[in-house]
């Protein structure tokens, strides 16, 4: 009864061609076009009805980044720098360095003002506490020693509202060497450029058999920041949804599955939120105009989205923003298979909490590893990934899709956030995001 077609070895090859043969897909750049034609052309050669969901993007560059220490004269400290916070410009600055361990309201005042501040407690919510004192520059220190500095975009809503910021990561060690050598001065240059540029969603179709009408999606995001691979984060996730259209497309659906691989979703999920923006718009055109039956937004009944994926050694995750009984779904089916789950109701900061911002009740599944503090670093990469992971989680997401959307007589969830859930998505996008939900 649960016979599974999922191939996790095949799903391997879509990772390593993402991961390895493309490599590094920030969004609006040459890669990510790439990466969406090689998913397009995958989805057309299923025979799915594929469009692709183009969307505007601001893409930023590092042209050139140095960090010196001063006084005493230690020379140069390798860092990495966010492209859309903010630059010095090529003359860069020079100034005290204050060391701040909690970015607490209360436990700051103005000795911290104007200095170029050192921290290993970074947040975007801290970023805003900080910049009341107008720092030169902000230097974090990975949470973690042995991990290369991360590479993150920043966010230029954050820079507009705030102001301008360069912002760099440094490792754990280096920031103890800084601290061991007491320093008191540094220059810091970030040069950085910005430009608009496209970020595409890549949307293939199976029309269900006999209730079409009833739309479930399956996505997962294919970008990565800049200069990282992404192995993992999330060309392993991709991969999974790719070779889930396959199995679909062979075993067929009473309902209509929407496989998508999402843009721009490192830049603050970009992709999702301009999909979930589309489709709130087109809703209440439809209610404008008097439309009849249920719009497309009322008819999309599930999302399940796949994030950081393929770990070997690792467990499985499943986040929900639902209904009980999606809940109970997922946990009785971990126990009946015997493929463990850590199954909890929460938001997960992927594209399934914009689906959910917009009503859609959203499963994140997850692999979660001692490898993924190497997420957003160049070390996220095939060396910890393998296809039986893959399989693991593709051979768990089928049963459920079979079950419960391609065979179910009737739609066995209710199309129904609860409250509590609906308040800790509200305020995911406004403390943590911080960004207006779609
Ligand atoms: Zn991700």
């Amino acid at each position: 009864m649960n016979e599974t077609l999922f191939d996790g070895e095949e799903a391997f090859k879509h990772l390593k061609m993402l991961a390895e043969e493309i490599g590094a897909r920030p969004s609006g750049s040459e890669a990510e076009r790439k990466a969406a034609k090689y998913i397009q052309k995958y989805f057309e050669k299923l025979g799915l009805d594929v469009q692709i969901q183009e969307f505007e993007v601001t893409a930023g560059k590092v042209k050139s980044k140095l960090l010196e220490v001063l006084k005493p004269n230690l020379g140069e400290i390798p860092c990495e720098a966010m492209p859309l916070t903010g630059g010095t410009g090529v003359e860069g600055v020079e100034g005290e360095i204050v060391y701040v361990e909690s970015t607490d309201e209360e436990y700051l005042d103005s000795k911290i003002a104007g200095k170029i501040i050192l921290t290993p407690r970074f947040t975007r919510k801290s970023m805003n506490i900080l910049m009341k004192y107008k720092p030169l520059a902000i230097i974090c220190i990975e949470n973690y020693p042995k991990i290369y500095p991360k590479h993150l975009w920043g966010m230029p809503e954050h820079r507009e509202k705030y102001g301008s910021i360069p912002i760099l990561r440094i490792t754990f060690e280096d920031g103890l060497k800084l601290l061991d050598s007491k320093v008191e001065k540094l220059r810091v240059i970030v040069e950085t450029e910005e430009e608009k540029a496209k970020s595409q969603n890549v949307i293939g179709e199976l029309k269900g058999t006999s209730r079409d009408d009833e739309i479930v999606i399956i996505g997962g995001h294919y970008d990565t920041v800049p200069n990282v691979s992404g192995a993992g984060d999330n060309a392993g996730g991709t991969s999974i949804v790719m070779e889930l259209a396959k199995v679909f497309v062979e075993k067929g659906s009473r309902r209509t599955m929407r496989f998508i691989a999402w843009g721009a979703e490192e830049m603050g999920l970009r992709g999702s939120i301009f999909y979930a923006k589309k489709l709130k718009e087109k809703a209440e055109e439809f209610k404008k105009s008097g439309g009849d039956g249920k719009s497309e937004l009322e008819r999309v009944k599930l999302a399940l989205n796949l994030d950081v994926h393929g770990a070997m050694i690792g467990s499985n995750s499943a986040a929900i923003l639902g209904p009980p009984e999606l809940t109970a779904a997922v946990k009785l089916l971990s126990k009946e298979l015997g493929i463990l789950y850590n199954v909890r109701e929460g938001v997960y900061s992927s594209d399934g909490t914009s689906l959910s911002s917009i009503g859609i009740p959203s499963v994140s599944f997850s692999r979660s590893s001692g490898s993924n503090i190497f997420m957003h670093s160049i070390e996220d990469s095939m060396r910890w990934l393998r296809p039986q992971a893959l399989q693991i989680q593709g051979e768990f997401i089928e049963i459920f899709l079979t079950r419960y959307v391609a065979e179910a007589a009737a739609f066995p969830f209710e199309r129904k956030i609860p409250d509590k859930l609906r308040k800790e998505i509200e305020n995911y996008f406004k403390n943590r995001l911080m960004l207006k939900p779609p």
